[in-house]
């Protein structure tokens, strides 16, 4: 059994029509009035900010994006004899899911998009529903449950990574005997670290990324080429 781990960021979802809002060179890094939307102080303190940043969910093309090649090739391999596969994502979008990887293969170190937490209560409920809500006119929809303030299930700026999921993956990269790291700057952390950790315990490190990473110079090999077609093949050659 070959434990394989997919570190996927922002460039795997962007065939699927996601843009990349969150990275260092991101839509919301470059607007600062669209990331106080995305910024869990500004969200918490201001009802307006809530209001601004139910529409933009509204709109934002995420929810109903489709996997794409990347995404299937990668659960493809899941069910390959002899393959173990875990997602490591910064990404919000669902899209590993969606595309056949089993829900519990996958560690989203942001979050998921598609689903709400209440800030009071803690609990969970789905982004669809939410969303309905503001649909029909509500336009800062609160807890059901206790009146609390909503939020995406995601990890705003401002908000610590879970600290169970973050173990969780640097556990699957110090084990990983491939760790392939794709569509991802490697600039963020923890995404960065858990490259460098993967290397350090051996594994054999891949980097399929359109522009430079700060790891090229330590992986095994680099690939430049698009995702949607340099993924897929590159998993049929493991
Ligand atoms: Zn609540």
């Amino acid at each position: 059994m070959t434990l394989v781990a997919i570190l996927s960021g922002a460039g795997i979802s962007t065939d699927s029509g996601i843009p990349d809002y969150r990275g260092p060179a991101g839509l919301w890094r470059r607007d600062p009035e669209a990331e106080k939307l995305v910024t869990y102080d500004f969200y918490m303190a201001d009802p307006e900010i809530r209001r601004r940043a139910w529409l933009m969910r509204r709109d934002t093309p995420a929810l109903r994006a489709e996997p794409n090649a990347a995404h299937r090739a990668v659960a493809e391999l899941e069910r390959t004899p002899g393959f173990a596969v875990r997602v490591l994502t910064q990404n919000v979008d669902g899209l590993h899911q969606l595309a056949g990887m089993p829900p519990r293969k996958v560690l989203e170190l942001h979050g998921t998009a598609r689903a709400v937490v209440c800030t009071g209560c803690h609990a969970r409920s789905s982004m669809e529903e939410a969303l309905a809500r503001v649909d029909a006119g509500e336009q800062d929809p609160a807890c059901e449950a206790c009146g609390g303030i909503l939020k995406p299930a995601t990890v705003m700026f401002g908000q610590r990574l879970d600290p169970v999921v973050l173990g969780e993956a640097m556990g699957i990269a110090k084990a990983a005997e491939v760790f392939v790291a794709v569509g991802s700057s490697l600039q963020v952390q923890p995404a960065a670290s858990l490259a460098g950790m993967a290397a350090e315990h051996g594994a054999r490190l891949i980097v399929v990324n359109a522009e430079p990473t700060p790891y090229d110079e330590l992986a095994d090999e680099v690939v430049r080429e698009p995702i949607g077609t340099a993924l897929p093949a590159l998993l049929k050659r493991l």
